[in-house]
This record gives C-alpha cells, sequence and structure tokens, in this order.
C-alpha cells in the first residue's frame, strides 16, 4: 500500500441499544489488510450475552418506544440527519474499506460514498411512497394498514460492508423496527460510524446495536426467541441454514444469496460498447459481487471476437496497490478466497477449458492476495464453473445458437440474481429480459440500482431490498374490519 505505516483502526466497545458499552467477553478479531497481510486494526467481539441485551432493548424499544408509531416522515427526517451526520465521515470510511477488504479506491468512492449515500436517499424517497394506512370500502368496510414487524436481525458479508450496514440498518428502521445488526468479521469496524452518525440524529434508544462476531455469533442471533425477522445477505449454503430457523420459529425473513448471472451478447451487439461492461460486471470488485455477471453467453457467430476483445479488456486492466487512484483490481478478501479461486479455476482447465486470459498471482506482487482476471473459453455451460459461484475475478464464455437457446442457458443455474443482454435491437432486449428468470436484470450495462428493488429467485434469496419493496419487508399487513359504523368512520 502507498500509505508510509498502516494505520490502526480499533474499536473496544460495542453498541447495545444505541449505547456505547464494554462486551461481556474479551476476545478480539483481527482486521487484516488483503493488499499487505499485516493488521491493521481490531474490533472487540461480542457475546451471546451481548446479543441477549441487544435483543432485549430492541424488543423493549419496540414495546414502549416512540419509534413504532411515528409517522413514516418522522422515521424519515432522522434517517436524513444521520446521512448528513455521515458526511465529514465518508473519506475516513471509504480509506477504513480500503484498507479491511481490499476495494480499489476510486471503486471505494463509487461504491461507498455515492451509491452509498444514494441508496439512503433513495430509501427516504421510497418511504415516503409507503401507503402505511388505506380504507378500502367493501362489503365490509375496512383499514388495511402496514405495521412494522419488531426486531430485526440483520447479518451482513464483507464484499460491500459499508454499502451493507447502511441499507441492512436504514430499511428496517423505516420500517419502523428496531436492528440488531452482526457484521462479517473479515470487516467488523464500518457500522460503527453508521451508529455514531445515527446517535448524533436522535435515534431513540434501544433502536441499534452493532455486534461484531463470526458464525455462531450469527447463528444465535437468528435464532434468538426475541427476533421478530431476519435480514441476511451471504451465501446461499448459510441462507439455507438461516431459512431452516426461521422456517422453524414462523418468522419473517429476507435472504440475499448468491448467484451466477449470466450477460447475454446476442448476434447484433455493439462489442465496444458492450466489453466495458461485460469487464466491469466480471471483475468489478475483484469478481466478488453477488450481481457479477460471471458466465457470458454469447451468439457463436461472435465468440471468437468477443474472446478476443476479453482478453484486452482483462490484460489491461491494472491489479495492484487499492490505495492508488490508478487501480482497477485490489487482492481478494483473504487467504482462503484467493485458494478458492485457484481451485475453481484448475478445475475448470481440468475440464477442457481454455484460459484465454490466464490470470494468476501477478510476480510483481509477492505479499496480499492478489490475482489478475481470467478469461476462461470452451466452457461447457454444464461444468462447475459455469454453474457454481466462484467469487473472483474469473469469467467464462459460453457460445450459443438462437436467442431462446441463449435463454434456456442462463436459466440452466440453481441461480437467478442478474443477468444482462447486450443488443442493438430494443425488442428482442425486452424480450429476453422478459424471459429470464432472475430478480433482476439489466439492458446494454452492468447497472447496480440502489433505487429499485433488488433480489434473486431459485437460490438466490427470498425477498427484496430497495425501494418500497424493501421497506415493506419489514411490515406486517393488519386488516381492521369495521363492522358498523363504516360510514362514521369512513368520514374520519
Ligand atoms: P457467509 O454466508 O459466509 O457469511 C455472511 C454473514 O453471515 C457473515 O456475517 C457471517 O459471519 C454470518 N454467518 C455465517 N454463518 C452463519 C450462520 N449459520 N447463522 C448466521 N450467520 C452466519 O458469506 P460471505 O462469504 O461473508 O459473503 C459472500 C456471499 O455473500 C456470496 O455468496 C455473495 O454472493 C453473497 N452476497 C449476496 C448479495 C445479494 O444481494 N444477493 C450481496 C452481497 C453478497
Amino acid at each position: 500500500m502507498t500509505a508510509t505505516a498502516p494505520p490502526s483502526y480499533v474499536r473496544n466497545q460495542i453498541v447495545v441499544g444505541g449505547r456505547w458499552r464494554d462486551p461481556s467477553g474479551g476476545d478480539v478479531i483481527e482486521v487484516v489488510s488483503p493488499a499487505t497481510e499485516q493488521v491493521v486494526g481490531s474490533a472487540v467481539a461480542a457475546t451471546v450475552a451481548d446479543v441477549d441485551l441487544a435483543v432485549a432493548a430492541a424488543a423493549h424499544a419496540h414495546a414502549t418506544g416512540p419509534w413504532r408509531h411515528a409517522t413514516m416522515e418522522e422515521r424519515v427526517a432522522v434517517v436524513e440527519r444521520m446521512c448528513a451526520a455521515l458526511e465529514p465521515r465518508l473519506e475516513d470510511v471509504l480509506q477504513l474499506v480500503t484498507w479491511e477488504m481490499g476495494v480499489p479506491i476510486r471503486a471505494s468512492r463509487a461504491l461507498h460514498r455515492d451509491m452509498a449515500v444514494g441508496s439512503v436517499r433513495h430509501a427516504c424517497a421510497a418511504a415516503r411512497r409507503v401507503v402505511v394506512e388505506e380504507y378500502r370500502e367493501g362489503v365490509v368496510d375496512a383499514l388495511v394498514r402496514l405495521e412494522p414487524v419488531g426486531v430485526v436481525a440483520s447479518v451482513a458479508p464483507w464484499n460491500g460492508p459499508f454499502l451493507q450496514a447502511l441499507y441492512k440498518i436504514v430499511y428496517p428502521l423505516l420500517a419502523g423496527c428496531p436492528v440488531v445488526f452482526k457484521p462479517a468479521p473479515e470487516t467488523p469496524l464500518d457500522a460503527f460510524h453508521v451508529a455514531e452518525a445515527f446517535a448524533e440524529a436522535g435515534l431513540p434508544e434501544g433502536m441499534l446495536s452493532i455486534l461484531p462476531g463470526g458464525p455462531a455469533l450469527g447463528e444465535y442471533l437468528v435464532g434468538h426467541p426475541g427476533v421478530d425477522a431476519v435480514f441476511f445477505t451471504g451465501s446461499t449454503e448459510t441462507g439455507r441454514r438461516i431459512g431452516g430457523v426461521c422456517g422453524a420459529a414462523m418468522r419473517r425473513m429476507v435472504l440475499e444469496l448468491g448467484g451466477k448471472s449470466a450477460a447475454i451478447v446476442l448476434d447484433d451487439a455493439d462489442l465496444s460498447a458492450a466489453v466495458p461492461s461485460l469487464g466491469s460486471g466480471a471483475f468489478g470488485n475483484t469478481g466478488q459481487n453477488c450481481a457479477a455477471t460471471s458466465r457470458i453467453l454469447v451468439a457463436r457467430s461472435r465468440h471468437d471476437e468477443l474472446v478476443e476483445a476479453l482478453v484486452a479488456t482483462a490484460e489491461a486492466l491494472t491489479v495492484g496497490d487499492p490505495l492508488d487512484e490508478g487501480t482497477d483490481l485490489g487482492p481478494l478478501v483473504s487467504r482462503r478466497q484467493r485458494d478458492r479461486v485457484e481451485g475453481y479455476t484448475r478445475l475448470a482447465l481440468d475440464d477442457g477449458a481454455v484460459a484465454a486470459a490466464p490470470g494468476g498471482r501477478p510476480a510483481d506482487l509477492p505479499r496480499g492476495w492478489f490475482l489478475r482476471p481470467t478469461v476462461l473459453a470452451g466452457v461447457d455451460n454444464s461444468a462447475r464453473i459455469a454453474q457454481e459461484e466462484v467469487f473472483g475475478p474469473v469469467v467464462c464464455v459460453i457460445p450459443f445458437d438462437d436467442d431462446a437457446d441463449a435463454v434456456r442457458m442462463a436459466d440452466d443455474s440453481p441461480y437467478g440474481l442478474h443477468g444482462a443482454v447486450h443488443t442493438a435491437d430494443e425488442d428482442r432486449a425486452l424480450s429476453v429480459a422478459r424471459a429470464v428468470r432472475t430478480g433482476t436484470f439489466s439492458v446494454n450495462g452492468f447497472v447496480l440500482n440502489s433505487e429499485r428493488p433488488f433480489g434473486g429467485v431459485k437460490a438466490s434469496g427470498v425477498g427484496r431490498k430497495y425501494g418500497v419493496e424493501g421497506i415493506r419487508e419489514f411490515m406486517e399487513v393488519k386488516t381492521v374490519n369495521l363492522a358498523r359504523g363504516a360510514g362514521t368512520f369512513s368520514a374520519r
């Protein structure tokens, strides 16, 4: 890293119900820079006793506090004040995320400043559009209300830690729910900035807890009897486990899980416009994006041309120091993640894939968990490299015969998170976009849109984040039937 000395980000306390306090145990989570392999910070770990306290504080606030009965406008005002309180901290946050998980500073600015702040503004706009109570005339007139679901356990991954902390806290809060948030152990520090900003904004007591910890703490939290809903983002494997817990407890859940999304390049596509976005879709955040379009399905007649252009794009990317403004690709988040990506690439080559851009560890970067981007051609859609989420800078290119074949191959996947189509023909674009079974889709681009609902189908999850839909996930419908005197009620 270009900095002369590594920073030391230290958090000695946790947040329970909006108050800073010592945790009940003494374990410390070390934060290791994936670029230098040095320890650059630490956070004290919360314990199950802290989860008990945080859930109790949240349940008490929900039962007795003002937030549940506040109007949407009152909640939005607090969130907007929080957003203003974040502004002066954002430059520090960008650096922190870069040290924590290696995202290049330029990308960090786009994701953890522009998109993060944008996502909060969009959340406020969406909240204003939620119809909280509606009078419906009928055989029996009724009020149909949306009420906050109760205590929300939010559990996040490491791959976009500040953005994820923000939306996983803000959406349930806007719905009227207290939040107990557990960050990933790789990135335990960012959410504290959100808690500080909410404290300055005057969020009522009990409404927010930040509990750093690993899988065991997460498992205890999502299974806690005081939790009413779970908002989880992470792997499909963990999501299935949490889904089982929520099913048994009859608990509402939003699960944002993995993906193996396909970008479809039709025979009429303008490759000079498509290839840069195919590059970002495959290699952005070093491929550690749930929405990454890590399978590229291309019309057979354009296959060789596309592979050549993608290889040129991959080879032009600068891999290196994430603090350097010129860096395109930082390291993988951990040694384990790099080993996993290398394992998948070896497997693909053993299965007969051709490494058009070979990837591998850059010789000039002896420290850090760096990999150059890999482009694999000659891949069969049924191969493991095309079916399983790699979560690294590896893309496979697979030819198809016609549009129907492309849709069939895109859908031949356990996942259904995202996807894209590139074509000069609007009608063909929309017909492909409507046919593919995913929760999100982009036309002629790779778009991460925090203004509209986002989520997956099949093994990519249940429920949606963002938009009005993202707030309604944390609200229950209550019908109040007005058996007598409906005329009087409607006059109100
Ligand atoms: P992970 O499932 O290993 O961990 C995610 C979080 O869950 C961490 O905080 C972890 O400590 C916690 N956890 C682990 N086991 C748990 C359990 N049994 N009960 C409760 N909590 C538990 O995932 P990861 O490796 O941190 O993140 C990468 C994954 O996240 C990828 O699969 C990626 O696609 C997915 N992801 C999805 C989206 C989306 O919007 N769909 C967004 C970002 C990341």
